[in-house]
């Protein structure tokens, strides 16, 4: 990386618009393109499933803050997910994945690819061992989540790499709740990443959106390609308001997890809490790979309530200015009861995550204001 990470993603691909000078890259609502002759393309703009200007300025940008080699945006975390696993996969191929894989990606795989023949296994990635003892040699691919969600489980980046590698499989990482401000798998030898950049990347809760970010220019090609066939792109608005919120991504991040070091703080001092899972704590299991791997830990909380899911639910009901609500990664902070809310497909599966757990969002609002209405949601 040459430039650092705020010039990147306030600059890269976001060249003033050479009609205008527009210092923003316009929102080019529009589905084709008009040719000078025959197969006389302007810019390589055809058709906008295939490219549009709005979109190549957000892919361009998502590729230099991930020091990747293409950026791709799709129409949301999910449709990312799904395209790069067609892509690679075929059916027969085996998947490693996180043992507390966020719950949408595990449905993903347990609903629907395993219908197309893909074989999985949820693994915790936390122990390098385990993911060595899983691999098979069908297995393509080691996906990882880091920190995981909503347990907060970290995984060795470089470590799974060099096993995948080792297997002729191919590591990716879903890098939606470290950020590319955090954390940068690509060069810690991950092959491809993947952003629901719902979340921190838009970064404000008004747009869904994924991101694919490949490591070289050959599966960058093979992801376009995917991306084309199968249609699920980001539309031109989609792609302004993600782009919009991928400017100021390292300041919010940067407020994101001052504001969550201090409420790690009260949880820590509270008699209701009986523990707190954030891995910037000492005590955490994955702390020094997150010390390693990650600039900051972030700004996601787990923490479990005494009382059980009852006292949980509760603790949920009565915070105010913590909106009760799934997602994450946007300026407000959000609470939500994982094991009846983003995480109830889960249930009863090897995935299912303890009653009594309640997740935050910490959003980038005053930080007094968030620690009062958590005193009095504890109570
Ligand atoms: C939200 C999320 C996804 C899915 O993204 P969508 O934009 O909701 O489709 C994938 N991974 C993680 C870690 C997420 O938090």
């Amino acid at each position: 990386m040459t430039e650092g990470f705020e010039t990147l993603a306030i600059h890269a691909g976001q060249e003033a618009d050479p009609l205008t000078g527009a210092v923003v890259p316009p929102i080019y609502a529009v589905s084709t393109y008009k040719q000078d002759g025959v197969g006389g393309l302007r810019s390589g703009y055809e058709y906008s499933r295939s490219a549009n200007p709005t979109r190549t300025a957000l892919e361009e940008c998502l590729a230099a803050v991930e020091g990747g080699a293409r950026g791709l945006a799709f129409a949301s975390g999910l449709a990312a997910e799904d395209t790069l696993l067609r892509a690679v996969c075929r059916p027969g191929d085996h998947v490693i994945i996180p043992n507390d894989a966020y719950g949408g990606t595990f449905r993903l795989f347990a609903k629907v690819l395993e219908a197309w023949g893909l074989s999985y296994d949820p693994v915790p990635l936390g122990d390098v061992d385990a993911v060595r003892a899983s691999v098979r040699p069908q297995t393509k691919v080691i996906w990882v989540e880091t920190p995981t969600n909503p347990l907060l489980g970290i995984a060795d980046i470089a470590a799974l790499a060099s096993i995948a590698h080792d297997a002729g499989a191919m590591l990716v990482v879903d890098n939606t709740f470290a950020s590319p401000y955090l954390q940068q798998p690509l060069a810690l030898g991950a092959d491809a990443v993947v952003h629901s950049t719902t979340k921190y990347v838009g970064g404000h809760s008004d747009v869904i959106g994924g991101a694919l970010v490949a490591g070289s220019a050959e599966l960058g090609e093979r992801l376009a390609y995917h991306q084309n066939a199968m249609g699920a792109v980001a539309g031109p608005f989609d792609a302004w308001l993600t782009l919009r919120g991928l400017k100021t991504l390292g300041v919010r991040m940067d407020r994101h997890c001052d504001n969550a070091e201090r409420i790690v703080d009260l949880l820590l001092a509270h008699r209701k809490v009986t523990e707190v899972l954030y891995p910037g704590l000492p005590g955490h299991p994955g702390h020094e790979i997150a010390a390693k791997q990650m600039k900051r830990f972030g700004g996601m909380i787990s923490f479990r309530v005494a009382g059980g899911e009852a006292a949980a639910v509760d603790v949920c009901n009565r915070a105010r200015l913590f909106t009760l609500g799934e997602s994450l990664g946007g300026v407000e902070s959000l609470i939500e009861h994982p094991g009846r809310m983003t995480h109830a497909s889960v249930a009863g599966s090897a995935l299912e995550v303890p009653a009594d757990l309640v997740r935050l969002s910490v959003g980038i609002e005053t930080v007094d204001d968030l620690l009062a209405d958590l005193s009095q949601a504890l109570g």
